[in-house]
């Protein structure tokens, strides 16, 4: 295979890269240089990138970046493999670097000071059952197989969202590469400009090494999911979002509306079936919980029911989301709102309940609570006056299949327009193909400008640019 390198480099600097790095060093046609290159979506995306370097430890990732700068080669991270594939195919087109972090999984928890430190290949399913063994739990998303790092640095949103807020505002402290080669601590008294930054907005800002974040003392969760036929659509969106209002900060929900594909592992009475779902998870009492999701739970006869009261380290099961990525490709959208009309919500569900739509699942969340009182800028991410998100995807075996899905993910979003006046979550963003019009939008326009500061001093050059990008000031 022909293949070309920055100007700098050529393949006789290989060994010098190589006798920096305790970890392993790729280029395509190597044995586990397809292993390297792999990320979540293993069937229908593939990255090819000229270098891929699995990191032992800091030290490695250091010398990574610091050879990168000599080659003048801009640095891709990798840590648990689910974001933004599309941005991953430029890897080849810009001759980039790629540091994978898959074997730097060590953990640390303290359960004095309730915390855990990490490395950054490390996975939420990997950490939960050992932080479960001291009673505490960490501010993880509702896939249990994604990421920690990547999901921390980009805000972080799931089920004690409403209690104890954002996964970045979690993090008390990390240890970050930076673009110009240095290795530096980073908490709110040690280089505090970068704290507030990479709370959000980290993955522009350098790489973090370890990320040491906060845990808190959840030992059970009431939670599940209760699904209804999708004629009664309206009638369960309809009471969810006035139930939705009067819950308490611990109980945090979401609705659903998915079209189940025919496929063994799913439960008969949905296969090739669309429904609408109600997802929650209440930290409390098993009597609470049951009290509190009495009424989302009579809305007539329902097709399944999960809910229970569950041990923390099965918190994964709430969402029962795929471990494996499905070998589909897929297009999505996202937007946040302060309420929902109820036009919107019709226009939602004549797209979302339509069989020949494409869509695989509408994913309203309910935000609010706790996230309402955290001000603005203590952090980069803020989804203070944010009350809904929505989230649409497509999913289709081809490309060519995947246009009608797309229509719909965009008359979803051209019916719920965007409130402006709020901030998307840039987590949510991750899949598509977004520019950095889109990543502004993820930010407050001051907190916008903070960070474009932060990237003009922390990279200039924009080494770290595989990502949902921050472009410094031109
Ligand atoms: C099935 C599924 C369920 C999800 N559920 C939720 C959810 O409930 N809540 C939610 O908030 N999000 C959710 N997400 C989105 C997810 O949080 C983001 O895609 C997140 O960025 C994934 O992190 P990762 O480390 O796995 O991915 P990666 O692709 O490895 O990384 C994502 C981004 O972070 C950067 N990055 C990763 N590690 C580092 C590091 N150490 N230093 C600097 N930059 C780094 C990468 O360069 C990339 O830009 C979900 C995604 C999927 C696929």
């Amino acid at each position: 295979m022909t293949r070309t390198y920055s100007p700098l480099f050529d393949l006789s600097a290989l060994p010098s890269l190589r006798s920096r790095i305790q970890g392993r060093v790729f280029v395509p046609g190597d044995d586990g240089y397809e292993q390297a290159s792999l990320t979540w979506e293993t069937v229908t995306f593939k990255q090819r990138p000229p270098i891929v370097v699995v990191p032992a430890g800091d030290a490695d990732v250091l010398n990574t970046v610091r050879f990168a700068r000599e080659y003048q080669m801009p640095v891709a991270v990798q840590g648990g493999g689910h974001g933004h594939p599309f941005l991953m195919e430029a890897l080849e087109r810009e001759q980039a670097l790629l540091l994978n972090f898959a074997s730097m999984k060590n953990i640390l928890i303290d359960p004095q000071r309730a915390t855990a430190r990490v490395e950054p290949g490390v996975k939420w399913s990997e950490l939960i059952p050992l932080a479960h063994q001291h009673g505490l739990a960490p501010l993880n998303g509702f896939a249990g197989d994604v990421g920690v790092s990547g999901y921390l640095l980009g805000g972080g949103f799931g089920w004690l969202v409403r209690q104890y807020g954002l996964g970045a505002g979690s993090i008390c402290s990390l240890q970050v590469v930076t673009a110009d080669g240095q290795s530096l601590r980073v908490d709110a008294h040690t280089n505090a400009d970068l704290f507030w930054g990479m709370r959000g907005g980290g993955a522009n800002l350098g790489i973090a090494t370890s990320i040491e974040f906060a845990l808190y003392p959840v030992k059970e969760v009431f939670g599940g999911q209760v699904i209804y036929p999708i004629e009664q659509s309206r009638q369960v969106i309809a009471a969810y979002m006035q139930w939705a209002k009067s819950v308490p900060e611990t109980l945090t929900s979401t609705f659903r509306i998915m079209q189940f594909p025919p496929l063994p592992g799913i439960p008969p009475v949905l296969q090739g079936k669309a429904a609408v779902i109600i997802v929650g998870c209440y930290n409390g009492s098993e009597a609470d919980g049951t009290a509190l999701f009495h009424p989302m739970r009579t809305l007539g006869q329902p097709l399944l029911d999960t809910f229970a009261q569950l041990p923390y380290s099965q918190v994964g099961a709430i969402s029962n989301d795929p471990v494996d990525a499905p070998p589909w490709h897929f297009y999505n959208d996202h937007t946040t709102l302060r309420d929902f009309s109820t036009e919107q919500i019709d226009a939602l569900v004549v797209v979302a309940a339509d069989p020949a739509s494409g869509l695989f699942e509408v994913e309203m969340r309910h935000l609010g609570g706790v996230l309402a009182r955290i001000p603005e800028h203590e952090m980069a991410a803020s989804l203070r006056d944010v009350n809904f998100s929505l989230y649409a995807l497509a999913a289709a075996p081809t490309t060519e299949l995947l246009a009608a899905g797309r229509q719909s993910v965009e008359r979803i979003m051209e019916a719920t327009p965007s409130d402006t006046s709020v901030p998307v979550l840039l987590n949510a963003l991750a899949f598509n193909d977004v520019g950095p019009e889109r990543t502004r939008a993820a930010y407050t326009p001051d907190n916008y400008r903070r960070l474009v500061a932060l990237k003009n001093s922390y990279d200039p050059q924009n080494m770290f640019r595989f990502n949902n990008n921050i472009p410094p000031s031109p």
